[in-house]
């Protein structure tokens, strides 16, 4: 490896890689084949074998009991998690450092320590049919009644309702002197009008599902609500740039494993008296695919490195989107090539490629799709110039 980590990051790597390799690797044909699921015990020691790896709780400060990771040491972790498919890397609790800023002592208590411990279990409500790359068109409503908060809505998509016990619930304001704000607020699963309206089947195979929810009247006290009214875009703004470099970080471990993968199996494989991987076509493709890796991979940590080192958040914020952007378009065009080297055996689903073929896919669909974040890009470059974007 050619690009300088601290002592401590490459550590972290060597550690996480060796979790991944011996614990989630070979369970992912199993999970593909049972719906995403593997035994009970085994997922129990999945999440035993990956905090002591250190992939629990990464974005935390140690004075809370967390990991307190710089963000090149989260995005070099969660690039090794990248490397297994069926999603067996979200075996490990990461509460992001934002709820912390954003939540009040009571609520940290309540709802984002536990997050911690493994006792809870959050999901996102935000996305509706009407609103998903235009968030400002959300249609779920809070209106304000004394010390409560009606909420009314339907959200899409809500990734791990299934496996979670509360969600954070994105909303406008309706009525009083912040009509028409956002607010984010806390909404325990079992609260009275969350009805689950059905569950779709997606293209991966994951444990987590992504239900649809109704909210219909649901009544939560006022102190459910995260921050002010108004505050709810700000804190959802956060959590994108986190996750979409971290996306970025795992479409690099994707990318690295296609082509190890792909290249062993060209060394091995022969055709016409010789190994597929003398086939210059070939080499092109694998050619191809490093190359594009070794971009990503710089643009990744990067701007991880700059934002440890104090980045401005504007600059920040649009230089996740060109990671996120670069990183997942390079890892489904590193899976394609890899499907075709592969030829009939890249489109069984008990081959990595298959598997990660389809699972990519929905990278540059998911935080943002490919054509938000090149109109963040685009905002970045008119507002501020090349130079702040690449300079
Ligand atoms: C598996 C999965 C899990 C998800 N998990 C969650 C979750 O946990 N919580 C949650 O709230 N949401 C979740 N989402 C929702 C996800 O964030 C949205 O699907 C995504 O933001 C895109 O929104 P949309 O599907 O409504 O597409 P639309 O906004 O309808 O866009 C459709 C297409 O048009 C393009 N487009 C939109 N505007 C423009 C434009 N101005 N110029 C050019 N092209 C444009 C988009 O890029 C996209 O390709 C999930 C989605 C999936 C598929």
């Amino acid at each position: 490896m050619t690009i300088p980590l601290t002592s401590r990051a490459r550590e972290i790597q060597a550690r996480v890689r060796a979790f991944v390799d011996a614990e989630l690797i070979p369970w992912e044909v199993h999970a593909e084949m049972h719906e995403g699921l593997v035994p009970e015990h085994v997922w129990t020691r999945m999440k035993e074998k990956a905090r002591e790896a250190g992939l629990d709780n990464m974005d935390m400060p140690a004075a809370m009991g967390g990991r307190g990771y710089t963000m090149l040491e989260q995005a070099v972790a969660q690039e090794q998690t990248g490397r297994v498919t069926n999603a067996l890397g979200w075996c490990a609790n990461n509460p992001l450092r934002w709820m912390l800023e954003a939540c009040s002592p009571e609520q940290i208590d309540r709802w984002i320590k536990p997050l911690m411990t493994g006792q809870r279990h959050e999901c996102y409500a935000i996305t509706e049919a009407g609103a998903g790359s235009d968030v400002d068109a959300i249609q779920a409503t809070a209106r304000r009644e004394g010390e409560h908060y009606i909420l009314n809505g339907e959200k899409w998509h809500v990734t791990s309702a299934n496996l979670a016990d509360y969600m954070f619930f994105q909303a406008k304001i309706e009525g009083g002197p912040n009509d028409g704000s956002h607010a984010l607020f806390f909404v325990d699963h079992g609260t009275p009008g969350v009805e689950i309206v059905r569950t779709p089947a997606y293209t991966h195979n994951y444990r987590a599902h992504h239900p649809i929810y109704r909210f219909a009247d649901v009544r939560v006290p006022a102190s459910h609500r995260i921050g002010a009214e108004g505050d709810g875009m700000g804190f959802t703004y956060a959590w994108f740039r986190h996750e979409r470099l971290m996306i970025a970080a795992r479409c690099c471990g994707s990318a690295e494993r296609l082509i190890e993968e792909a290249t062993a199996f060209a060394r091995s494989r022969i055709v016409f008296g010789q190994p597929l991987a003398e086939q210059q076509a070939v080499q092109f493709m694998l050619a191809d695919s490093v190359t594009e890796l070794f971009a990503a991979r710089l643009m990744t940590y990067e701007t991880a490195r700059a934002i440890d080192a104090g980045a401005d958040v504007k600059t920040a914020h649009a230089q996740c989107s060109m990671a996120k952007l670069y990183a997942s378009e390079m890892a489904g065009r590193v899976a394609d090539r890899a499907v075709q080297i592969f030829g009939g055996r890249g489109y069984m689903r008990e081959n990595v490629a298959e598997r990660f073929f389809r699972e990519l896919r929905v990278d540059r669909i998911w935080e943002g799709a490919s054509e938000i974040q090149r109109i963040i890009i685009a905002n970045g470059l008119l507002k501020r110039g090349a130079e702040s974007l690449v300079g």
